[in-house]
């Protein structure tokens, strides 16, 4: 059941092959954050469903694990080519639940495809390694074979993407996949396990639950669950990873983030504006790659500020749905007014608001918020320190490239990060001594693509291996030695 354009739709759970009807259980908004209006309801899951859901999954990876791995990835070439045909669709869906622009929304299903396409090369992927007469007569080798029923707890601000680092891997691993994504934005992974199921994948392979804390809990502690995969804010995944690690499941739990753009008095003004204005504005600053704090160093101030705020003053926010519209509305009333909280309270610390994105008021009862831009934000000031997950952006001038390093290693964060500059001395410094995951270089968005590993550092990630690359095949697979002797 996938709800479409009224509110008495309900987004429901796709467990064994089919979809359920859920209407029984505790229901919640889904809202068009550009109207503010309700379009659809999301049921959800009680601990029993998760119960049942998992132990279905459990029985469909008995099966799935024997498959040969080059059949195993048919439907998944499938499930590409249907993707490609819905592209479209599915973006239009993103922007009508998430409010991000549909030029946003288009790339998020371009990169969410990626993540299949290299799923796809599984067959190369879970090969071992292997070496003849390791001592007289013994050879030996590694296999790599699936771990069981895999979970996935994705976030509000992808639910193309995200959920696609995980399941397009496990499932080519030969695993079983139960997904939950985020409440807020049920209908985009809806629409794609639809395109899954299209794609004629075995029935309990891939199984898509919604719901809240109750349903990740009855997830954490069930023990035919093997593996947790999450990504969220800080404070819940650092409980997941405690409490899936507590009953003994592997995990990687991806945080939030402050990330920082340093500018060099060196870089290319114009470039740089475009990369900072993109990465600070970009989906409304609702990505974990959002840079949130701006560093020019030394005589870099003065003609960046001048042009940034001269580009952001002409960014049109509206309808993402729009073509042309640069900056949608945050995802719900409560986050909006969050974020405008963070507003208030850096005007009352003494940063000096530049652009105040109060002030912006597009029409209608969407959860809109302007670019807001601070100038004198001092280190210890909570804008320059939390997460706000918002268009707000935050200027700490320094002197020194040295002072700047500094600064972003004060940060408990560690996710991304980015230089600009036309030095590449002073480039490789960065790169090299900055404490972050993911390095910029004259890029805003240090995004890296699918078959690159994704994840942060510091609090922005608890775990050992990262999402997608060759580390999901690891996260996805256990690994076995074998010692061989024929007498
Ligand atoms: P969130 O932590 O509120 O929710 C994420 C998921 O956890 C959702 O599925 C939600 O239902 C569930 N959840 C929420 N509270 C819970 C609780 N108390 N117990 C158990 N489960 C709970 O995050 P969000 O607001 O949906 O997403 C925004 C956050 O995600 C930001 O902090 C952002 O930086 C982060 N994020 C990080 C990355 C990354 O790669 N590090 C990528 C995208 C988003």
């Amino acid at each position: 059941m996938i709800a479409s354009q009224t509110s008495s739709e309900i987004v429901s759970f796709y467990v064994n092959g089919r979809w359920e009807n859920a209407e029984s259980r505790k229901l919640l908004p889904i809202t068009n954050p550009a109207t503010g209006a309700e379009i659809a309801q999301v049921a959800c899951a009680t601990a029993e469903d998760v119960d049942r859901t998992v132990k279905a999954a459990h029985q469909a990876y008995l099966k799935w694990r024997d498959v040969p791995v080059v059949d195993r990835v048919q439907p998944l070439y499938r499930y590409k080519a249907l993707l490609e045909k819905h592209h479209n669709e599915l973006a239009l869906t993103l922007t009508r639940e998430n409010g991000k622009t549909i030029d946003d929304a288009r790339a998020e299903v371009r990169r969410a495809i990626q993540m299949v396409e290299v799923a796809c090369g599984m067959p190369s992927l879970m090969m071992g390694d292997s070496l003849n007469d390791v001592s007289s007569g013994i050879d030996s080798y590694t296999i790599r074979q699936p771990v069981g029923v895999c979970a996935g707890i994705t976030p509000f601000n992808f639910p193309a993407m995200v959920p696609m680092w995980m399941y397009p891997f496990a499932i080519a691993a030969g695993n079983a996949f139960v997904l939950k994504p985020s409440e807020k934005v049920p209908m985009t992974p809806a629409l794609a396990a639809k395109l899954l199921d299209e794609a004629g994948l075995p029935a309990g392979v891939f199984n898509l639950i919604h719901g809240d804390k109750t349903a990740v809990d009855a997830l954490l502690r069930h023990p035919l669950v093997r593996s947790i995969s999450f990504v969220g804010s800080t404070p819940v995944a650092r409980y997941i990873y405690a409490t899936a690690a507590a009953e003994g499941k592997r995990v990687q739990a991806l945080g939030g983030a402050k990330n920082h753009l340093v500018v060099m008095p060196d870089a290319n003004m114009p470039k740089t504006v475009e990369n900072i204005i993109g990465s600070a504005f970009g989906a409304a600053g609702e990505r974990c790659l959002a840079g949130s704090v701006l560093v020019p160093v030394g005589d870099a101030a003065e003609p960046l500020l001048q042009l940034l705020v001269e580009k952001v003053n002409a960014m049109r926010v509206g309808d993402g749905s729009e073509e042309g519209v640069g900056m949608g509305p945050l995802v719900t009333r409560e986050h909006r007014d969050r974020v405008a909280g963070y507003i208030d309270k850096g005007v009352q610390e003494g940063a000096k608001p530049v652009l105040d994105g109060r002030a912006s008021k597009p029409k209608g009862e969407g959860f809109f918020l302007g670019p807001t831009i601070f100038d004198g934000v001092k280190p210890e000031m909570t804008i320059a320190k939390d997460e706000i997950f918002g268009p707000v952006l935050s200027v700490i001038r320094v002197k020194t490239l040295e002072d700047a390093i500094e600064l972003v290693n004060r940060s408990p964060f560690g996710n991304a990060t980015s230089i600009f500059t036309g030095s590449g001395k002073a480039a490789r410094e960065y790169s090299a001594r900055v404490e972050a995951g993911m390095v910029g270089i004259n890029v805003g968005v240090a995004a890296p693509m699918a078959f690159f590993p994704f994840a942060g550092w510091k609090n922005s990630f608890f775990g050992d291996l990262h999402a997608h690359g060759k580390d999901a095949v690891m996260f996805y697979t256990e690994q076995k030695v074998l010692m061989t002797r024929w007498f």
